[in-house]
């Protein structure tokens, strides 16, 4: 079970964006790291590929490392970690450590 998935909504611990939030909108996995909405904007050249397409500098997201964010939970709003519980079906959910909600994802 993975702590973070697409769509959680992270907040950034250490770096430049630090306590920062914003929405994952990858996850990197065999890298472990995540891509966040708004978060680590870099700026990338393009080259005009046509006159609807011209070139030019565009923003784009670079990835963070999974460590440097932490889960906000929905239910209590707060960043928190998660543990894996599961449920009577066997469906393996994430639960959060502060307020004992599960949190559903992915
Ligand atoms: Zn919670």
């Amino acid at each position: 079970m993975r702590s973070i998935v697409k769509n959680d909504t992270v907040k950034v611990i250490s770096g430049n964006y630090k306590g920062k939030t914003g929405k994952v909108i990858k996850v990197l996995v065999e890298k472990d790291r995540v891509i966040v909405e708004k978060i680590r904007m870099v700026k990338r050249h393009t080259k005009a590929r046509s006159a609807q397409q011209p070139g030019g500098i565009i923003e784009k997201e670079a990835s963070v490392h999974i460590s440097s964010v932490m889960l906000v939970c929905p239910k209590c709003g707060k960043p928190t970690r998660t543990r894996t519980g599961q449920l009577a079906s066997g469906k393996k959910v994430r639960v959060c450590s502060s307020c004992e909600e599960m949190i559903t994802g992915e």
